[in-house]
């Protein structure tokens, strides 16, 4: 008897791209899904945004699991694992978990690391869902303080916070992402909070600083600012000023 369940599992893609070495460790075959739940100021894929509308000049598509096991298994020789990202992919959980296990339970993938690139705003049963298929998590930690949060990204991050705490219970933060734009989520004092909070989870937690670059972001009034090379260097001393965080700066 066939029914719903039966059906294949699809997920709605942005793009992929075979090779990347700024999505996780290594070089990384990309998942790029589409749709997200946050509609990000700073935001550097603004076309992945929407869920399910065609956007001219952009071509999102549903991809079945045994396609994008075609593409990644081209890849396989040059890359040392998969990343799915957005978009947000935890907003398609089912499709997620189905491409993971996909790849753990092909003999030639097997050996791929399985990431996902997360704005971290999901309910925390979507990660228990994945644990037993995934390696890691990346989570973008927009802003510690929940007005600022809302400011820039429209949304509340208590389960952005909530993320990361299981997350690391369950052995599964590989890192935060911290952008930082100038003027906005980058007041020392602000810093220093957002430090001591994540040194509570993990004073050795591995932190990615980036600076926002205006390229490929909306234009905003009054434009948003890039920070300095040295105003990120400094950012990256206070934190470790609180804890011995393994900072990486971009
Ligand atoms: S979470 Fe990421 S993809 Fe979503 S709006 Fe923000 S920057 Fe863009």
């Amino acid at each position: 008897m066939s029914g719903i369940l039966d059906r294949p599992v699809t997920g709605f893609v942005a793009d992929t791209i075979s090779f990347s070495n700024v999505d996780g460790p290594g070089n990384r075959f990309v998942v790029f899904l589409q749709g997200c739940n946050f509609d990000c100021v700073a935001c550097h894929n603004p076309q992945t945004i929407p869920g399910h509308r065609p956007l001219e000049g952009h071509d999102p598509h549903h991809l079945g699991i045994d396609e994008l096991l075609v593409r990644i298994r081209r890849a396989t020789p040059f890359i040392r694992g998969i990343t799915a990202s957005g978009g947000e992919a935890t907003q398609q959980p089912i499709f997620l978990r189905a491409l993971f296990a996909a790849v753990k339970s092909d003999p030639a993938l097997a050996h791929l690391t399985c990431l996902v690139d997360s704005n971290g705003a999901t309910d925390l049963a979507v990660w228990d869902d994945l644990a037993p298929v995934m390696d890691g998590a990346m989570i973008d930690l927009k802003c510690f303080d929940p007005d600022i949060h809302r400011e820039m990204t429209g949304q509340p991050n208590h389960q952005v916070l909530a993320s990361i705490v299981r997350l690391h219970q369950l052995g599964l933060l590989y890192e935060v992402r911290m952008l930082l734009l100038s003027g906005v989520n980058d007041a020392p004092d602000l810093l220093r909070r957002t430090a001591e909070w994540l040194a509570a989870i993990d004073p050795e937690m591995r932190v990615k600083l980036i600076g926002f670059r205006a390229h490929g972001a909306r234009p905003h009034d009054p434009p948003l600012v890039e920070p300095t090379a040295d105003a990120i260097a400094w950012a990256a001393d206070l934190m470790r000023g609180v804890a011995p965080f393994d900072i990486c700066v971009v």
